[in-house]
């Protein structure tokens, strides 16, 4: 405890002829031990008593009290500052000092060996040349009994008045030698341990709540850093009370063995986990890279540390921990500034935390090395700095945990906000995709949606798909312009909607809340659904609506004529499927013969069309076995990169007889029949095989092909895949795979599995004709595709519609807050270029930029491509 220099000057007598004694020793050798009467600690009533004492070293330790009495008075060194320390070593120091009792009355003493790491201390009271007392103690021995339950090494002693004694105390360790020795008033003693323990046990609190409040951090968040931090401090606690000998003495007083290891212990686990807190603190695997890597190897060799902790000699792991607390120190000593430097907030607060606790080892180190005084702050100069190290890193930690969570919430709100604005754009895409904005009725794509689903659900029924069209709106929309043809056919679609709702027989459905009959197909086109059994009545309501539709309307004091046509189609006999059944009827408006004001009803043999497909399919097949058929290419433009990114195959056929037939003549054919198989191997293997060839001069140019809902579903596409890729040696990324949204939406649980699967394998996915059917957007978002295609529909009229445009600056939105690159298709005029790449598109197909073509032009366009300007 702290003692005051004045008090140690004036309580030594200092000066006295060595000599005399000397002499004296020599003559009272032998059964008596002799003492120095003018060179004693003279102990008044004044309270405590510093000492100095002399040191002899016995290398051999094989001295014994009579030798080391009978010592020539040379060979011993007088300490003068009441301690001193002698590194480590394996010889026995012997210390002596003469205490007098200068008081008149009797006084009780303590001498004390203020450093309770010493093996093994043996004090010897010597009074008038008597050996009086001999006290054995030590931290090798367990802890119990002890004079005094204090884990110094202490010795009590009474002096009468005038009295005069020899202390010889033989120490010998492992370990440092440090041997500061004091003689107490007992009074003085206890009050001075009683403070001490306070201080002591304030800090050891303050480390255990630290280390709780981390544990339960960490056992809430799980986050590593918060168990490292426990730990860490946990290690500063360990070193702190088991080198002041309290944990010995409180936790395991019966284990000697274990004391030792515990100090030695201590050391590498308070700094491996300091410099395991410290690099996910300051996160320098990613802020300071080099950083990172000394710290790993300080991690490292700290575990090596706390091997040999374990199994080397006290002596040798001693050392070793000494090397590495200077290495740990001066790392994390750097680590904060270096990481402040590099921005890290923590860095600061480390840079901080660290700088008390190295002044507090700069302290104690000045201390042992005698450059700064003994007192309360340099003797414990290294707790209040850990404590104040812990604090503030403490502060660190609340600030990083208040920070996460601020930042957490943020995210939170942000993506709450995000998921809002994505439904609020999806609903209203959906709004624009599935009604007519000018009439507000469902449109085509909610009619085929209506039919497919009635029919799914009444296969057996009996319907009939009607269709009218207002053949004479473009001339009447040419010659009253847009605006009064919009109310004209607002009004038709307000009256339609309400003679409809009298027919019990009209099919209908619930969209969006209200009952809908009616449908627009079209701007001039409309449809419904009539259930055929439910009519009884010959048709004549509905004659009677559709007679009303003859009329001529008013507007603006116009009568105007609007000369409808009617045709209707009848499930199941004129077809299966809504597409079929509206296009049939839409045949029969036109082609069937049938008075002016009468419905044409669908018949075989009225369909041009229907005899011929028949023999399509089998010329189609033959032509794709004898490779008749060709592929040209259209280019996909990427607006980003400015050039040209890939490119999609298209089929072509040229009939011997028919001449060039448009892929939407035999595709959704080949579909219905199943050649489509055929079809899409056939180009499979011929668009990777020319992607081959124009890799040689586009080397990361990619190729599309299309597909159908009934390749996806069949489990030879990979194969088939896989085969030609291999042959060409090109990666499946190199492929991207356009299925059209409908096609998706035929079997949408397989198909889902089906696109995940080939996705895993690596091939792109693009979602083709977006915007052209009725498409379920939540069902989209689960599809595993990279890209999707505005239909061209969308694109014809962007630069017209302001309609359009809302729809496809909401596609667009959307598509791109789910990750997709954005394709225009059929983009044909520099115009609508420029607005969609204004709107955000990413990538343009069309004629305006290129027509599909075959395999050579292609190469030659190619080549002398240069991005257009759309500034
Ligand atoms: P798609 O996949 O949407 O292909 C785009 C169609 O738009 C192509 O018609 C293309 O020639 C045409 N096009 C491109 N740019 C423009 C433009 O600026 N204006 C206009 N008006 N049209 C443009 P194509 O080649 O007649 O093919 C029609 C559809 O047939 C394709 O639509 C696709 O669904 C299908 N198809 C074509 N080739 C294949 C094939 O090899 N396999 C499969 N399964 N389907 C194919
Ligand atoms: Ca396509
Ligand atoms: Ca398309």
């Amino acid at each position: 405890m702290p003692v005051n220099p004045r008090h140690r000057r004036s309580g030594f007598v200092i000066g006295t002829p060595l000599t005399a004694c000397l002499i004296l020793l020599a003559l009272c050798a032998g059964s008596a031990y002799g003492q120095d009467m003018a060179d004693a600690v003279r102990v008044s009533q004044s309270d405590v008593s510093a000492v100095f004492f002399d040191v002899w070293e016995d290398p051999a330790g094989a001295a014994d009290l009579p030798d080391v009495v009978a010592l020539p008075e040379h060979e011993w060194q007088r300490v003068d500052g009441g301690s001193d320390t002698f590194g480590i070593t394996s010889s026995v120091y012997w210390l002596r000092t003469v205490v007098q009792n200068e008081a008149s009355q009797p006084v009780s003493l303590i001498a004390e060996l203020a450093y309770s790491q010493l093996d093994h201390v043996v004090f010897h009271v010597i009074d008038n040349g008597k050996l009086q007392v001999t006290h054995e103690t030590g931290d090798t021995l367990p802890f119990y009994p002890r004079q005094i339950d204090h884990p110094n090494m202490l010795l009590a002693f009474d002096l009468a008045p005038g009295q005069v004694r020899t202390l010889y105390i033989r120490v010998e360790t492992a370990g440092s030698m440090i041997l500061p020795l004091k003689i107490w008033h007992e009074p003085a003693f206890f009050s001075a341990v009683a403070n001490e323990q306070k201080f002591h046990f304030f800090y050891y609190g303050a480390l255990s709540v630290i280390i709780l409040i981390n544990l339960a951090v960490f056992l809430t968040l799980r986050e590593k850093l918060y168990l490292y931090y426990a730990l860490a401090v946990s290690g500063y606690l360990l070193f702190f009370a088991s080198i002041k000998g309290y944990s010995f003495q409180l936790l395991y007083p019966d284990w000697p063995g274990l004391h030792a290891r515990a100090l030695l212990v201590s050391m590498p686990i308070l700094a491996l986990f300091s410099v395991l807190f410290c690099r996910a603190l300051l996160r320098t695997a990613v802020t300071s890279p080099r950083l990172d890597v000394a710290m790993r190897v300080m991690v490292a060799f700290e575990i090596v540390n706390l091997i040999a902790a374990l199994t080397l000699s006290y002596n040798a792991a001693v050392t070793l921990s000494s090397v590495s607390a200077l290495v740990f120190f001066s790392l994390l000593f750097i680590a904060g500034p270096v990481t402040w430097a590099a921005g890290v907030r923590a860095g600061a607060f480390f840079t901080i935390a660290w700088t008390p606790l190295t002044i507090g080892v700069l302290a104690t180190a000045g201390r042992a090395l005698g450059f700064f005084p003994e007192n309360f702050l340099t003797e414990n100069a290294m707790q209040i700095g850990s404590g104040l190290e812990a604090f503030i890193l403490t502060l660190a930690l609340a600030d990083r945990l208040y920070r996460e969570r601020e930042e957490k919430i943020r995210a939170q709100a942000e993506s709450l906000r995000q998921e809002q604005a994505r439904n609020e754009a999806q609903s209203r895409l959906t709004q624009a995709m599935t009604w007519d904005l000018v009439t507000g009725l469902p449109n085509r794509n909610l009619f085929e949606h209506m039919v497919d689903e009635q029919l799914q659900r009444d296969p057996t029924g009996q319907y009939m798909v009607g269709v009218a069209r207002l053949t004479r709106l473009n001339e009447i929309n040419r010659t009253l312009g847009m605006d009064r043809t919009d109310r004209l056919v607002r009004q038709i679609a307000d009256d339609m909607r309400v003679l409809a709702a009298q027919l019990p027989y009209l099919q209908w459905q619930e969209e969006d809340g209200s009952q809908e009959r009616v449908y627009q197909l079209s701007r001039d086109s409309f449809g419904l659904l009539v259930n055929t059994r439910l009519v009884t009545d010959g048709y004549g309501e509905l004659n009677a609506v559709l007679q009303q539709l003859m009329e001529p309307v008013a507007l603006d004091q116009l009568a105007i004529e609007l000369h409808p046509k009617f045709g209707a189609a009848a499930y199941p006999e004129h077809g299966r499927q809504a597409a079929e059944l509206i296009r049939n009827a839409h045949v029969a408006m036109e082609i069937a013969p049938h008075d002016r004001f009468e419905t044409g009803i669908y018949a075989r043999e009225y369909d041009i069309y229907s005899e011929a497909r028949l023999t399509l399919m089998t010329d189609l097949r033959n032509a794709l076995l004898n490779d008749r058929t060709d592929l040209h290419y259209q280019p996909k433009f990427c607006l980003h990169e400015q050039t040209i990114v890939g490119v999609e195959a298209l089929i072509r056929w040229h009939h011997p007889e028919r001449g060039w037939v448009a892929p939407a003549d035999f595709v959704p054919l080949a579909e219905e029949t199943g050649v489509i198989t055929q079809l899409t191997r056939w180009a499979i293997n011929r668009a990777i095989r020319d992607l081959a060839t124009l890799r040689q001069g586009q080397p990361a140019l990619a190729m599309a092909i299309n597909i159908s809902a009934r390749d996806l579903l069949s489990s030879a596409l990979p194969d088939i895949l896989f085969t030609a890729l291999d042959t060409h040696g090109i990666e499946p990324a190199g492929i991207t795979l356009e299925l059209t949204e409908t096609a998706a939406m035929e079997d949408p649980e397989r198909c889902l599995a089906a696109l995940q699967g080939l996705a895993g394998m690596g091939f792109k996915l693009s979602i083709d004709d977006f915007g052209s059917g009725y498409s379920s957007l939540s069902y989209m978002k689960q599809l595993p595709a990279s890209e999707l295609k505005l239909d061209r529909s969308l694109i014809d009229d962007v630069d017209t519609s302001d309609n359009t445009r809302v729809i496809v600056r909401t596609a667009l939105n959307m598509a791109h807050s789910l990750g997709y690159k954005v394709v225009a298709e059929g983009v044909e005029s520099e115009r609508a270029a420029r607005l969609l790449a204004c709107l955000g598109c990413d990538r343009l197909q069309g004629f305006w930029l290129c027509q599909p073509c075959e395999l050579g032009q292609l190469q030659t366009w190619l080549s002398g491509f240069k991005p257009p300007s759309l500034e």
